[in-house]
């Protein structure tokens, strides 16, 4: 295995995780709905099963590998459904964007035989969580790509924004995304904030459509935060008590909060490369 180069690290040996240890290694595979994601999911089961891998029809806690099929979507809501689990990942694209997605379908014959030899990398990816404290009590939500806080029923988000301990302003507008570097490449971007490369180790917050006038003033441009600090947001209420909060396009509405707490969560995702992964060969050939 790659050791180095890109932010990645290694594991001592492809079977040194849990299933690799106790006798039968144990791969985990989900596919999304589509024909071409149900062919390469049977493909993959065949061949795993040929080079001696057992894989479950059911989510195995002591998996040493987890197959995504489809596109950035899938792996964002397999993560989401699985809890974050500990365990590298492998994404392989069936035409969607596949930002995360690492393989091809064909390609799974070739991708068997580099992991078995453990000539793969492995980028360790840091999740965003956000803490939503309320009259509701506490829950937390977390991401890979992102936290956003916006107005529910299309109204204008009034949020207190504090950097770690110190007041910054009243923002006005639409809302916030709060970015890893892993998703500054989806709606950030989107929301015109900046790539950063995953190497770098840092929070952005973006803006969403800040209103700026004679009344209101709300920042215009990302702010880079470190790894250590948090954004702490405490939102007004005037024609609603309510607020929407997404973690990687899970939404969900929520009534009476009176503080949210983003910061890195202490969940990363290994997600494994191809040897010759390069993040800016796919920031210039997938958005530029
Ligand atoms: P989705 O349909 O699953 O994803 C929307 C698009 O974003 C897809 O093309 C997806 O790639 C791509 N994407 C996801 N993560 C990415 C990443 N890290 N870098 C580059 N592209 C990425 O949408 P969803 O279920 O609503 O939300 C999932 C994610 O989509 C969110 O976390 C958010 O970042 C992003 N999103 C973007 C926009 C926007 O750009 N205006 C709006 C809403 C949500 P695949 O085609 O491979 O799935």
């Amino acid at each position: 295995m790659t050791h180095g180069g890109e932010g990645m690290t290694g594991r001592d040996a492809p079977g040194a995780a849990p299933g690799g240890a106790r006798g039968s290694r144990i791969v985990n595979i989900f596919a999304n709905g589509d024909p071409a994601s149900a062919k390469a999911e049977s493909c993959f089961k065949e061949r795993l099963g040929a080079a001696g891998f057992d894989v479950p029809g059911e989510f195995s806690p002591e998996a040493e590998l987890i197959v995504c099929i489809g596109g950035d979507g899938s792996l964002l809501n397999t993560l989401a459904r699985l809890g974050f689990p500990d365990i590298p990942i492998i994404g392989v694209n069936t035409g969607h964007l596949g930002f995360f997605q690492e393989l091809q379908p064909h390609e799974t014959e070739e991708f068997i035989s580099i992991y078995l030899d453990g000539g793969y990398k492995i980028q360790s990816l840091k999740a965003v969580s956000a803490e939503i404290i309320g009259s509701g009590g506490r829950s937390c939500v977390k991401g890979l790509n992102e936290i956003v806080i916006r107005g529910a029923y299309s109204h204008v988000a009034s949020l207190n924004i504090y950097i770690g301990d110190s007041f910054i302003e009243t923002f006005r507008g639409d809302g916030i995304a709060v970015a890893t570097p892993a998703g500054s490449t989806a709606y950030n971007y989107a929301l015109g904030g900046s790539i950063v490369d995953p190497r770098l180790d840092l929070l952005q917050v973006t803006p969403i459509a800040p209103i700026n006038n004679s009344s209101y003033r709300s920042f215009t441009s990302g702010i880079l935060l470190p790894p250590h600090m948090s954004v702490n947001i405490f939102p007004e209420y005037t024609k609603n008590s309510d607020i929407l909060i997404a973690a990687d396009g899970i939404e969900e509405m929520y009534s009476s909060v009176a503080h949210i707490h983003v910061a890195f969560s202490e969940s990363t995702v290994q997600l494994l490369r191809l040897p010759n992964y390069d993040f800016w060969n796919k920031v210039k050939t997938k958005l530029l």
